[in-house]
This record gives C-alpha cells, structure tokens and sequence, in this order.
C-alpha cells in the first residue's frame, strides 16, 4: 500500500509512547533562511509539497524575534505542524546561546503553537534530570512533543552501536527519537536501515545518515518503518549534508510509491551525483507502471557496491566508469559480447542472488546506426579506443562491418584493432580516406576539452556523424556535420538506447523510449551540464 506522504495519522508502534493527537506526516521539509523574511518565504513555498516543516531557528541571528511572525504562521495555516529547532553551535547547529536560552526558546515555541521541539541529546544530558522531566511537563501541557536528536557528523556506527544511541535517548522518555549519522559507505546504510527496521516497533524513530552515500537512508527508511523523514525546501536550501529536495524526494526517488515490493535500481559510480540515469529510468518506471525506482550510488570501493546489491538487495545495477571492468569477476555470467568486450555496464540480480552481467553500450551505437544505414559491409571510422570505443569496436565487426579505429595514443588503437578484428589508422591518412560512419568516441566537444573537434573539417568525409558526447547536446562536431547537411546521430539517442535495453533486461518489458528521451533532453536544455 503506498505511504501518505501528508498523511494525518501516525502509526503508533505497539509498545511506542502515546503521542499527542499531531498530524505528523511522513515529510518533514527542514526550512532556515538567515533572515526572517527569507524564512517564511521559503516555509510558503514548502507547503505545496508538505504540511509537516521544521523551522530551523539556529539559523537566524536573533531567533527569539521570528517567534511572532511564527505565531501568525501557525495561525494562519491551522493544518502545519511544525518542529522548532534551535540547535547549538556545539552540536552541530547555529545558535550560540546557552542551553537554558535554547531551553526557554524551544518553550517559548511551543506556547505559540509548535507542536514539536528537537533537543539534542548533549542538551538532554547536561540538564539535571529534574530541570528535563520540568521541560517534558511543560510542553505536554502545552501538547507538544519532545524530540530528542543524536547527530554523528564523523561515521555510521554499527547496528549495535546505533541502537545505544537509541537506548540513550529513550531514557528520556521523549515521544520521538530522532538518530543521524554520516554515511562514509553505501554499506552504512544498511546499519542505519537495520537499526529503524529494529528499534520502530517501539519507537517513534527517525533515522538518516547525511553525506552523498546516505541517500539510500533518506529515501528508504519510511519503508523500513521510520516515523518520517526529512527534505529540504529546495535545491541550495540544504540544512544537512546529502539533504534532498522535497520536490526531488516526491517526483524522482517516489517517495510516496514506495514500500516493500518496490524494486530497488542503483546507479554506480564516481562521480554519479549527476547521471541523469535516476531520471531517465524511473520516469520509465512510471510509464510502465513498475513499482521500482533507481538511486545513484556513489560507490568509492566495488566491494561497497557488491555488499549493498546482496544486503539491501538491489534487483540491478547500471555500471559506469570506473567499475564496468572490474566487477567482471563477480558475475556468476555474462552474454558472450560483454565477455569479448571485457566491459559490462548493467548487473541483473538473479532470483538466486547472484549476478548476471550485460554490455548495453552495444545497442546503444548499433541500433541508432542500423536505423539509418545497413551496417554488414560498411565503412566505419571509430576516433578514441577507450571504454566506450570498445563497446562500438566489438559491437559493430560482430554486425559485419569493416571498422577502423583511430586514436591519440595510436598503441591503444591497435591493441584494440588486433583483439576486435578491426583496422588501424594513422590521423595522417584520414584526409585520404572515405567512411560510410564516423563515431566520436573521445570527450572532444565536451565543455573545457580541447581540441573541440576531435578530426579537422578536411578529414570529415562520412555521410553519417555520430557523436557520443551529449554535454553539449549539440557538439561542435554535430553543428559541423549538419551544416554539411550530413546525417547527424547525437550522444543522447545512445544514451537513451542503452538504458532502453537495460529497461527490458530489468522488467522484461519494451522500454517507453520515447518518454526517456524527451524526459533526458529536458533536462538537459534546463540544466546544460
Ligand atoms: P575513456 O575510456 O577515458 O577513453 C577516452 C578516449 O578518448 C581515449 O581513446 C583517449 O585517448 C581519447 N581522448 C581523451 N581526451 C582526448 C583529447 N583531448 N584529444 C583526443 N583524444 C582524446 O572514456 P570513455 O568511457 O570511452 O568515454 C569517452 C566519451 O564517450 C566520454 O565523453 C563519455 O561521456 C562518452 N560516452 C557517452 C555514452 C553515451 O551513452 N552517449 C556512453 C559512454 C561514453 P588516449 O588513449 O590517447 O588517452
């Protein structure tokens, strides 16, 4: 059953402490501003996407002064429930008051209306245990909420550790128990996951890991049975590291689609924040109505990665530099291409959990080319002989074409030619020579690599250009060859088509490629990488 993101009803955990009747949703989007002004402008703004916020207090230099102006907020929007924080600098937060000044503040909130507070677990201990049990009082008297947090800015512990930060806090009795870490691992996700998944039954609990590898907390810890989890407003709006967008949560990770039959897809790489894969394929998942989704991952160590597929599990996985090599030795198969190629860019999970490896850089350059040309007997000029040269190389003498490979470092180029059966040119001789194709497989064309163009104008003698770079989407080597009135296939249509084919593999289903590319050429045009 999919989550109610704005639901109004909490789960209550069997043995969890009775919470006040709050419309606690399962979104909290984490507003600061350094301003007043730039506070609520924001809070307006993250009300279309959720009406559960946390007013980051510590972020404003005088956070006593906002306190009417949020009182006439709550006014306003009777339907808001909102947690005031007004975390020290101490840990991890802004505000550089004592502990008594945060005290009175967060008690102040709640007197507004506030019907959550968030103290730290440092705070917690400092007080004497009369002064917190006079605190607690106070705000259920008011019907708020205590929250009690635990940020580790340094490491993920594991699950033991973890659960004795829980303990720690719910010694104090507080209606939330709130648990942060930083991820330094995909693998510290699963801690963290395990820990929700244990200590929910009993808790009203929130666990995140921060940093780039936490993505996984931030995204899957409502289906492990966390109370909510938080976003921030927007983009640049961050008040955690690995923070994600609201919007971002809600439209391309799903977060309300998810739950336990979900599929989870992965991105590996590094860097991998802004492969445009994530979008391309659960925009696909969607189409085709597939309870799935797909998370970049950033992946530091293959091992890290080999962990995560087994343990979280992941049903597949689409490989990019530097591990399409690597992960080789861990297949328990592969289609006898990827084998040739020695590169594999998608693992399948089998239902016997192991790992089945593919190459779809290989659909990627040939269906694009077969739509235009015939291939068995043709001409084709590859410039590069890397990774993606390779995948073209293999792929195109396996369709019966006479492929010629030209490169910088022309050593590479004929190591290449001799294990694919392919020819090796000299630069020089290109002039001299016709083609039915030319494929850029070289970064050439993309912003700040020089040269632009990765042959002179004279060498371009092709009726057909393909450029695999497609940042820009019109490369200097695709505006030359239109102006030639040549045939032009661009980077993104392979793009596209390889993660087409890995759609199929995945689901079995014919990918809607139409939908990926106009979703992938959107974004492109919005945001040129
Ligand atoms: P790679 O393994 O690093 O290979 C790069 C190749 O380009 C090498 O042959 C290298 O020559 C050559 N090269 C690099 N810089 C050059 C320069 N300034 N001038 C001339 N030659 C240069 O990289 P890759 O994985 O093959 O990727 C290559 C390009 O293809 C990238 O731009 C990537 O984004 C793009 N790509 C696109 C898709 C898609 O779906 N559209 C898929 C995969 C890759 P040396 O041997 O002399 O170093």
């Amino acid at each position: 059953m999919p989550l109610a993101v704005s639901s109004t009803i909490d789960p209550q955990p069997a043995t969890a402490p009775s919470v006040p009747r709050l419309r606690v949703g399962k979104l909290c989007i984490a507003v600061q501003g350094g301003t007043a002004q730039e506070l609520f402008a924001r809070a307006d703004a993250a009300l279309k996407d959720s009406v559960f916020l946390e007013f980051r207090l510590d972020f404003l230099s005088k956070p006593a002064s906002v306190l009417p102006d949020l009182k006439a907020f709550l006014h306003r929007r009777r339907d808001v429930t909102v947690i005031a924080t007004c975390r020290r600098k101490s840990f991890g937060g802004h505000f550089t008051g004592s502990l008594n000044s945060e005290m009175e503040l967060l008690l102040k909130a709640a007197e507004i209306g506030c019907q959550i507070v968030d103290l730290e677990i440092e705070s917690a201990e400092q007080c004497s245990r009369p002064q917190l049990a006079r605190f607690h009082t106070a705000l259920r008297e008011m019907g708020a909420s205590l929250l009690i947090s635990s940020h580790d800015f340094s490491r993920t512990r594991r699950p033991e550790g973890l659960n004795q930060t829980v303990q720690r806090i719910a010694a104090y009795d507080p209606e939330f128990v709130k648990v942060v870490t930083t991820a330094r691992s995909l693998a510290d996700n699963l801690s963290l996951l395990r820990m929700v998944e244990d200590q929910s039954l009993t808790s009203h609990l929130v666990g995140i890991a921060m940093g780039e590898e936490g993505l996984i907390s931030r995204v899957l810890s409502l289906r492990a049975g966390a109370a909510f989890t938080f976003a921030s407003a927007a983009e640049g709006a961050e008040t955690a590291p690995g923070q994600v967008a609201a919007r971002t949560l809600l439209d391309l990770y799903r977060l309300e689609q998810l739950d336990q039959a979900t599929r989870i897809f992965g991105v590996a790489g590094n860097p991998i924040a802004h492969s445009l894969s994530p979008l391309m394929h659960s925009t696909a998942f969607r189409r085709e109505n597939i309870n799935a989704v797909m998370l970049p991952l950033k992946v530091r160590a293959l091992d890290d990665l080999l962990t995560i597929v087994r343990d979280l599990p992941l049903d597949g996985v689409a490989v990019t530099m530097p591990l399409k090599q690597e992960v080789l030795p861990h297949l328990a198969n592969m289609d006898a291409l990827t084998a040739r190629i020695g590169a594999c860019n998608t693992l399948r999970t089998g239902a016997d959990g192991r790992l089945y490896g593919f190459n779809t850089d290989v659909a990627g350059v040939v269906r694009p080319l077969e739509k235009r040309m015939r291939l068995r007997g043709a001409r084709i000029l590859v410039l590069g002989a890397g990774g993606a040269a390779r995948a073209a190389v293999f792929g195109l003498v396996e369709q019966g074409a006479e492929v010629f490979i030209v490169n910088r470092t022309h050593e590479r180029a004929a190591a290449l030619a001799r294990k694919a059966k392919a020819h090796v040119l000299r630069q020089s001789l290109l002039a001299k020579n016709k083609f039915d194709a030319i494929i850029n497989t070289t970064p050439c064309g993309m912003a700040g690599v020089k040269p632009a163009l990765p042959i002179k104008e004279s060498e371009l003698n092709a009726s057909l250009v393909f450029d695999m770079v497609y940042t820009p989407l019109e490369t200097p080597l695709l505006k030359l060859a239109r102006a030639r009135g040549l045939t032009v296939i661009s980077g993104l249509e392979m793009f596209v088509q390889q993660g087409a084919r890995q759609f199929e593999i995945w689901t079995g289903k014919p990918a809607p490629e139409a939908e990926m590319l106009r979703v992938v050429e959107l974004e492109l045009r919005r945001h040129p990488q």
